[in-house]
Parts: C-alpha cells; structure tokens; sequence
C-alpha cells in the first residue's frame, strides 16, 4: 500500500475533437483485422527502441546498465489485460499529451474531417492512415500507459477508457520505457491466448529488429526473427513477409506496387528496401513534400527526415535505406551537402526510373493504376529535374482525344499528321469535361490529336520543358491555330466545295460584324477574328501567343498570385449559321445598337464554355431575356 499513501494528483484532459471521433469510430465498427492492435503497438514499441538507439549514440549514459533493447509482451487471463513493454526512449509529460492526445502527423486530422460517422466508407478512409496506438480501444475497455522518458526521473501514468476523456497521473517505473497495458473486451479474450498472440506476432512483427520476448509463467520466449529485414537475402523472404515490412515502416495498409530490394557494393556501400505504393497516400500532396524514407547508418535508424537522400518527387516511396560508409555519429545537421548521401541520392534515383521505365514497358496496365495515383508527381519531376527530365518524359501517360486510355508522347508522335509540327495539349480540370472544349473542334475535325491534361502542374512544366524530340509544345487554347498546314482527308473534302474566292468573300462578309464586335466589346477582348479551330460552336476564347495560357491564369488567379486575368482574344466560327445571320444584320443601319446585347452575349457563352462565371450575372440574365423575348413573341 506504499503507493496509494503518496497522495498523487489526477488530471483529467480531454482528446482532441478529432481523436474522440476516430476513437468512436474505432470503438463502434465492427472492424474485421482487430489482430492488427498488436502490430501497432508493437510498432511504436520498436521505433521507441530506433529513437533511443540513435539518442545513445552521443549520449551513452542515456542506456547505461540496460543497453539491450527488447519487447516483452504478458498475458494475465486473470486480470484480463495484455501488456506491451518496451524498453525504449519513453515520453515525458508534455508528450504524452501531444502524442497520445492528438493527432500529430500532417494532414490526419483534416481526414478525420471526412469521416461520417461508423460506415464503411469511413473504415476505407480509416485503412489509408492507419489508426496506430488508437487501435487498441478496438480490443480493449480501458488502457493503461506507464511511461519514463530515458533520463528522466519520474514516470507518468496515462489512462483512458476512449470516450473523449483520457487521465494523467505521477506514476512508478523501474527503468526508461513505455507499458501499455489493454483491459480486454470480453469479446476479445482470444488475444490473451499466447498461441493466438505468437500467431500475430510472427505474422506481422518478425521483422521487427528488436527481439520479442513472450513470457509465460517463469519463462520467456523470443517469438520474432529480431533481424532487420533488409540485411537477410531476398530469397530468404517472403511475399508476405516484404508486405508486412512495408505496412510498417510505410503505415499503410494496401498492397505495395513494387518491392525494391538492393544491395549496393562499390565505392560506397549501402542497401535498400523501397517499396512504391499501390494506393495515393492520402497526404501527398500536403506542402511540405518530404521524402519518407527512412535512413539507417549500420542499422541503426538515423532519421525520417534527410530530405537530400531523396528529390520531393519521389516523396510516394517509403521503406528504408542504410548506409555502411556515414559515421554513426553523423548528426542530422552533418547530412546536409554530404557527398555521400548525394551519391545515394543518384544511386536510388536511377534504381527507381530503371523499374518504373520496366514496368511501364512490360505491365502497361498496371503502371496506367500507378499513373493515376503518382503521375502528378512524375510531371513534378520533369519539372523541377533538369538531369532526368528525359527519363521522366518517356515515363509521362496522359489522356488524349485519340485513344481510349493512356497514350506516351513517343506514340503521339507516331501519329502526328503531315504537316504536323507540334504537340497539341489542352489543360483544365478534368479530362471528361477539357474533351467538350470548344477549342478541339477543328483538331477533331483534322484527326490531331491533342493532349487531355488535368493537373495543376501541367501549366507549369509544358512551358517550362517547350518541347519533346524537337516537336514544340502548343495549347489549343493559345495563340493562332495553325490548322492550315495539316492536310487530312475529312477537311480536304470539305474544302473542295469551297473556292479560294469564297473564302474571300466570307473573310469579306466577316468584316463588318468583326468590326462591330471589337467596338461594343472594347477593352473586354484583345481582339476578334475567325477561327480555324471552330466547326461546331459559334465563339471560343484564346490567349494571347505571347501571354499566360487561359488555364495557367485561372490556377494563379485561385491561388492569389495574380489580381485579374487578362483579356482574351474571341475567335468566331464563319461557317456558323448564327454568325453568318450575325454578319448579314452587321451590314446594315444602325445594326451597332441592335447588336450590342448579340455582341455581348457572345463573350458571355465563350465564358460559360470555358467553365467561367460570366462578369455579370444581372445583365447576362437581362440580354437573355430580350433576346428570347424577341425569338418567341
Ligand atoms: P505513429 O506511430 O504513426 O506516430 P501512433 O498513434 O501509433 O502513431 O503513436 C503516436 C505517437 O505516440 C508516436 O509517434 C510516438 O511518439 C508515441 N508513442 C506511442 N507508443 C510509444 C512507445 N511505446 N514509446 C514511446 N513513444 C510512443
Ligand atoms: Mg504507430
């Protein structure tokens, strides 16, 4: 009763709004893989051991007298509890709070934004995070964290039953560490079983680089392979065993795409388990686009956070990298300009395009699901990696108004027609919608092929890498068409019909409307002409040569970086029927006043047609209703 008469206060603290919700969810769903609870928790037990590892290696005195790391784990049916015992680095107070109270890691608790209460939709969500220590309320009433930071003198005990609330109080612990003790349900007593629990260690732990120890009664029994993955030889391991490692070092849960496991021998010496993954992290694109793979030196685990061991387009990878020639004492600080994490830089670079080069060729299907998920990240590459920029572009997929699926460049260019000089690519917000673009009209009706592209960086790098194989890049939505040198059947048939002195003539009849257009429009467009990129729609808009491309100044303008786009020019369709009634009024008296609304509403449709609120709703719906009001009565 020695402890109960030191009087120890009790805090009560509540989660974090977004914690209860996860925990609620977690609680309530009937959650088929509840084994997994062990997984996490022996997880965070071993990257404890990682942290104080690398800690030790300036501060020594930090594991004096206890310098093995293991993991216990006791069963006591009893009692009914399971406990998890590490002997890592341990928390102190304040993070106790932060890392058992909140959730920390960028972008999860916008996520948890999204769940909607206990669905399945939600469990999916869930499975793309990965719920870590919160799992345990899956199995468990009430858990139990005892825990003393290495170095530290007091312990604290943290306690919580999962419903909003969690406690804190001083507590006792013999040595450096964290206890995690779980109050099983009465529906979970199987995990009390040590059978059941070898089963689950040896399933999803082995690879755990710290021994695992089960004790039972009087002896203890290590249950995991206590090696580092990466150093025993590929053939020694299994699929599934490669699968468990990724879900550990990645926190993922799907399948991983690709496995990468090297050994590099040579001037420098290092080896690697990179896995690329099936599924888009949920965060991959948060801001800081850090790389995530982790660094060991000797197996001793370094860092997550070298940001030079990758470039921030490879940030999709996840596994681990270690390093036999950095000083074990390296500090964080000492990796930056290292020429040696340079070297490996290339070295997984290269590795990395050479299988994604080999997957792209030999498993189209397959790397058109990787597209999907990454492809925004590759086009980051061709970006912003001068050096491998020509690698990347061979590996570029994108939709396109010829074929069905993905098309490369290099088969673009095969079809490009006679007197084709350049790339044709429209950009937008999705490709569905970009197909309908008023602007593909005279490439569809020439058979050009034009390049569907709906990611926000594809206005960045198109301009910025120009071309491909010498062919220039051209938005359609940009600058004249060009479509005069492109022989195809379909058009040279249509143009028969026509002489070269009707041709005039319409450019003739054009004049006046034109003229009529550019003075009610004024300063709203830059210009008016006709259009070679019209068959179909009476009006589209285009920028300017010189200037930003129309979807590049909508992204800028979102994001606040520009004030107001520019005017465009507006290119009319001769052959339209409303044009041509347009440009028989244009001739006549007074036609300035009849056609001002006539003029105007056709900026606003080009507007409309460009997914664009039109600059003024009031007058729009005011024009619209004069003119049916003229069409109808
Ligand atoms: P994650 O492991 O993905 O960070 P978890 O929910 O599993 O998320 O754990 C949250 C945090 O709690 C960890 O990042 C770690 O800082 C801390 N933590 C959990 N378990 C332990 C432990 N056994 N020893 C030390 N710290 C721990
Ligand atoms: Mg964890």
């Amino acid at each position: 009763m020695a402890k109960a008469s030191k009087t120890k206060k009790t805090e009560k603290l509540s989660f974090q709004a977004e914690v209860s919700r996860l925990l609620h969810i977690v609680a309530h769903s009937l959650y088929s893989e509840r084994e997994i609870f062990l997984r996490e928790l022996i997880s965070n037990a071993s990257d404890a051991c990682d942290r104080l590892r690398y800690e030790a290696l300036t501060k020594p005195k930090l594991t004096q007298g206890d310098p093995d790391f293991c993991i216990k784990i006791s069963a006591d049916k009893e009692a009914g509890t399971l406990t998890i015992a590490d002997n890592g680095i341990g928390m102190n107070r304040k993070e106790l709070i932060e890392n058992l109270g909140t959730i920390a890691r960028s972008g999860t608790a916008a996520m948890i934004d999204k769940l909607k209460g206990d669905t399945k939709e939600d469990i999916n969500l869930i499975g793309q995070f990965g719920v870590g220590f919160y799992s345990s309320f899956m199995v468990a009433d009430k858990v139990t964290v005892t825990t003393r930071k290495a170095g530290a003198a007091g312990a604290f005990v943290w306690e919580s039953d999962g419903m909003g609330e969690f406690t804190l109080r001083e507590g006792e612990r013999p040595a450096r560490g964290t206890t995690v003790t779980l109050k099983i349900k009465d529906d979970a007593k199987e995990f009390l079983e040590p059978d059941r629990i070898k089963h689950i260690v040896t399933t999803y732990s082995d690879h755990i680089p710290v021994p695992i120890n089960l004790l039972e009664g009087e002896t203890s029994d290590r249950i995991n392979d206590a090696s580092a993955l990466w150093t025993r030889p590929r053939n020694k391991i299994k699929a599934d065993q490669y699968k468990e490692f990724y879900h550990h070092v990645a926190h993922a849960t799907d399948e991983p795409w690709a496995t990468l496991h090297f050994r590099v021998e040579g001037v420098i010496e290092y080896s690697g388990l990179l896995y690329i993954p099936t599924a888009r992290p949920f965060n991959i694109f948060h801001p800081d686009r850090k790389n995530q793979v982790k660094l060991y030196v000797k197996r001793v685990f370094i860092t997550d956070e070298c940001e030079e061991l990758l470039p921030s387009w490879l940030r999709f990878l996840r596994g681990v990298v270690d390093s036999e020639d950095l000083d074990l004492n390296v500090s964080r600080e000492m990796l930056q300009n290292n020429p040696i994490v340079a070297k490996i830089k290339n070295g997984l670079v290269t590795r990395v395009l050479n299988e994604l080069k080999k997957k792209a060729e030999k498993e189209p299907d397959s790397y058109a699901g990787f597209w999907e998920a990454f492809g925004a990240l590759i086009k980051e590459g061709i970006y912003e990696s001068f050096e491998n920029r020509d690698d990347l572009l061979s590996l570029l997929r994108c939709h396109s108004t010829t074929d069905e699926g993905l098309v490369s460049l290099e088969s673009y260019l095969g079809r490009m027609k006679k007197g084709q000089d350049a790339i044709y690519y429209i950009t937008g917000e999705n490709a569905e919608a970009l197909k309908q673009s008023p602007q593909l009209e005279g490439f569809r009706a020439r058979d050009v092929e034009v390049l569907l592209l709906s990611d926000p960086i594809d206005d960045f790098w198109l301009p910025a890498v120009g071309q491909y194989k010498e062919k220039p890049f051209k938005s359609v939505t940009q600058g004249g068409a060009d479509l005069g040198n492109i022989e195809t059947p379909k058009v040279k048939k249509k143009d028969d019909k026509k002489s070269a002195a009707d041709d005039a003539k319409s450019a003739g009849e054009m004049g006046d409307l034109i003229a009529l257009l550019k003075l009610t429009l004024e300063e709203k467009v830059t210009d008016v002409r006709t259009s070679e990129r019209l068959t179909d729609s009476a009006v589209c808009l285009v920028a300017d040569e010189t200037g930003l491309d129309m979807n590049l100044e909508r992204i800028l303008k979102q994001h606040n970086q520009i004030n107001q786009v520019t005017s465009r020019i507006l290119e009319i369709n001769p052959d339209h029927s409303l044009i041509q009634s347009l440009a028989l009024s244009a001739k006549k008296k007074g036609a300035q006043d009849k056609l001002e609304d006539a003029a105007l509403l056709l900026l606003d449709q080009a507007q409309i047609l460009e997914g664009e609120p039109v600059s003024d709703p009031v007058a729009f719906s005011r024009r619209m209703e004069a003119v049916m009001a003229k069409g109808f009565i």
